[in-house]
């Protein structure tokens, strides 16, 4: 669906990751995690209004309820080596750092990607993740 938009150019794609929803109302499915890298003339304010678009294509329903079920979440990651902190828009992703499912398919396809602020890589990242999960 990223792939038809004509302004969004998929570069690279993830494996899809089966993860226990975290947060959010009990009696809900699993979640599928993947990410994917993009190329895009669109800056990051505009990507984030595409994304959206794609999702209400996709049949998102906006809710009320924080982390409630939902088809399909597009958020963005990482934008090169941009930080962006406003009222729409926070990059790197504010949980990027804690949250497993978004940082094991990111170090799957850009394992040396560099977030910006805390100056460590995808892999460096989720290595950390993963061994705090593990005790
Ligand atoms: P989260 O993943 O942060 O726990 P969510 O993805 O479930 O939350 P949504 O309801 O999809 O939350 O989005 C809420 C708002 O978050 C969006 O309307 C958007 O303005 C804002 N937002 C801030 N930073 C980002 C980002 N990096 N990617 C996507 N949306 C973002
Ligand atoms: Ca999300
Ligand atoms: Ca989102």
């Amino acid at each position: 669906m990223l792939r038809s938009a004509g302004v969004v150019e998929v570069v690279k794609v993830s494996s899809l990751y089966e993860t226990e929803p975290v947060g959010g109302p009990p009696g809900q499915g699993k979640y599928l995690d993947g990410a994917a890298e993009i190329r895009t003339s669109l800056g990051p304010h505009d990507l984030l209004k595409h994304l959206k678009q794609i999702e209400l294509k996709a049949g998102r329903t906006p809710s009320d309820v924080r982390w409630a079920p939902r088809e399909i979440d597009l958020d963005i990651l990482l934008y090169g080596d941009m930080v962006i902190d406003d009222s729409e828009l926070t990059v790197p992703h504010l949980l990027l750092h804690k949250r497993l499912f978004m940082i094991e398919p990111l170090a799957e396809i850009a394992p040396g990607a560099l977030h910006p602020i805390l100056k460590k890589t995808a892999l460096e990242i989720m290595k950390g993740l993963a061994t705090a999960e593990k005790r």
